[in-house]
C-alpha cells in the first residue's frame, strides 16, 4: 500500500509563500496529475513528497508512515525529472539498471528486472545502445524504465513529456499511463499541459498561486469547476463568463434574456458559465455579434461580442458564419454553471 498523505504542507522561501496548507491524499495506486501555471508551487510539491526539499510546516506520510525526516532514498519513491538525466556513455542496459547496480543486487536480478521494464516500455531492441545516440523519445523511455526497475511503491514525474513532438507526447501518454497501472504504482505527475493532464490522470489537482483549488476526476474538473480560475484554465478555448442580475427568486437577467438559475441568492449579482461546446445555434436565445470566424477543421471556433463580452461558440464546421453577422445562440440548459464573483467560487 503506498497512499499518500501530505498534511497541512506550507513552503516559504523568505518572506515569498510557494505552497499554502496543502491538504491532499493521493490514494494506493492512484495517478494524480498537478497541473497548473509557471509558478504555481508544483515542482515545490513533488520535491516535498520526495524529499529534495524540506517544507516550512506539515507531513508527509506514505502508505502509512510518517516520512518527512527521512533521506530521499529511504522514502521508496523513484523520481523522472524534465530533463531526463540518462547517461550518454552508458548502455541502455546500464543505464536502466544503474539504481539496481548501486543496491548491489546479484547479476540475474538486474538482469531479469531490467529486461523486464525493457519489455514494458519497448525499448528491449535497444538495451546494447549507447544512450547517447538515442532518440528523445527513446531516451525519455529509458529514463522511465530506470525509474520503474527500482519498482518503487511511488513514482514521481515533473513534465517528463515536455521535451518530445506533438506526435510522440501523445503516443507516450497512453503507453505510460498503461505501463503505470500495470506495475501499481503510485503516481504523481507534473503537468502545465491541460490536454497531458485530461488524458492521464485518475485525478487532477488544479493547482493556482500555492494552492490545490480542485481536486477531482478529470471530468468533474471539466464539467463542474469549483471555481472560476478553474473554469477558464481547463478547456480549450476557457469557458465564457457573463454578468447576471436577478430577476426574482431563481431567475436570472443574462445579456437581456431570462435564464433560470440558483435561488436564494437573489441580492447579489452573479457571473453566468458556459463552455464554447455547449452552446447551439437556436431561434431563441443570447444575441451574438460575430467577430472572428476560424475554421478548425473538426469545428468552427467562433468569436462573438454577447453583451459587450467576448464570448466564444464551437460550432458545426459546415455552418457558414461570417464575421458583421449577428448569431442567435442557446445554451445548453443543463451545461450552465454560476459562479460568485466575490469569492469566484460556484454557486450550486
Ligand atoms: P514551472 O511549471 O515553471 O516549473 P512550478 O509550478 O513548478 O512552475 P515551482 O518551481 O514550484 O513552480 O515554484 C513555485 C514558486 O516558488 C515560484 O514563484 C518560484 O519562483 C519559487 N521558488 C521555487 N524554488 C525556490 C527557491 N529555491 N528559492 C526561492 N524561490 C523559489
Amino acid at each position: 500500500m503506498a497512499e499518500i498523505q501530505i498534511k497541512n504542507v506550507q513552503k516559504s522561501f523568505g518572506a515569498y509563500t510557494a505552497l499554502h496548507d496543502i491538504d491532499l491524499t493521493i490514494a494506493d495506486q492512484e495517478f494524480m496529475v498537478l497541473l497548473g501555471a509557471s509558478g504555481c508551487g508544483k515542482t515545490t510539491l513533488l520535491r516535498i513528497i520526495c524529499g529534495l526539499e524540506t517544507a516550512t510546516e506539515g507531513e508527509i506520510w506514505i502508505g502509512g508512515k510518517r516520512v518527512d525526516h527521512l533521506a530521499p532514498k529511504d522514502r521508496g519513491i523513484a523520481m523522472v525529472f524534465q530533463n531526463y538525466a540518462v547517461f550518454p556513455h552508458l548502455t541502455v542496459f546500464e543505464n536502466i539498471g544503474f539504481g539496481l547496480r548501486m543496491q548491489k543486487l546479484p547479476d540475474d536480478v538486474v538482469r531479469q528486472r531490467v529486461e523486464r521494464v525493457a519489455g514494458l516500455m519497448h525499448i528491449e531492441m535497444l538495451l546494447k545502445r549507447y544512450s547517447g545516440e538515442l532518440s528523445g523519445g527513446q531516451r525519455q523511455r529509458v529514463a522511465v524504465a530506470r525509474a520503474l526497475a527500482m519498482e518503487p511503491d511511488v513514482i514521481l514525474m515533473d513534465e517528463p513529456l515536455s521535451n518530445l513532438d506533438a506526435l510522440l507526447r501523445m503516443e507516450m501518454r497512453a503507453e505510460l499511463k498503461g505501463v503505470l497501472a500495470e506495475s501499481k504504482t503510485t503516481a504523481v505527475y507534473v503537468t502545465h499541459d491541460q490536454v497531458e493532464a485530461m488524458s492521464m490522470a485518475d485525478r487532477i489537482s488544479v493547482m493556482h498561486s500555492g494552492e490545490i483549488v480542485q481536486a477531482a476526476t478529470p471530468i468533474e474538473v471539466y464539467r463542474n469547476p469549483a471555481a472560476e480560475f478553474v473554469a477558464s484554465f481547463i478547456g480549450n478555448p476557457p469557458m465564457n463568463f457573463l454578468d447576471a442580475t436577478s430577476a426574482g427568486d431563481g431567475k436570472w437577467n443574462v445579456a437581456g434574456r431570462v435564464i433560470d438559475g440558483p435561488k436564494g441568492a437573489a441580492n447579489r449579482p452573479l457571473q453566468f458559465a458556459i463552455r464554447p461546446e455547449d452552446i447551439q445555434p437556436a431561434t431563441e436565445g443570447l444575441e451574438a455579434r460575430v467577430r472572428i470566424v476560424e475554421p478548425l477543421g473538426a469545428h468552427l471556433l467562433v468569436t462573438c461580442d454577447v453583451d459587450g463580452k467576448l464570448f466564444r461558440a464551437v460550432l458545426d464546421s459546415d455552418m457558414v458564419v461570417k464575421p458583421g453577422e449577428t448569431l442567435t445562440l442557446a445554451p445548453q440548459p443543463d451545461r450552465i454553471r454560476w459562479f460568485d464573483p466575490e469569492t469566484t467560487k460556484a454557486v450550486a
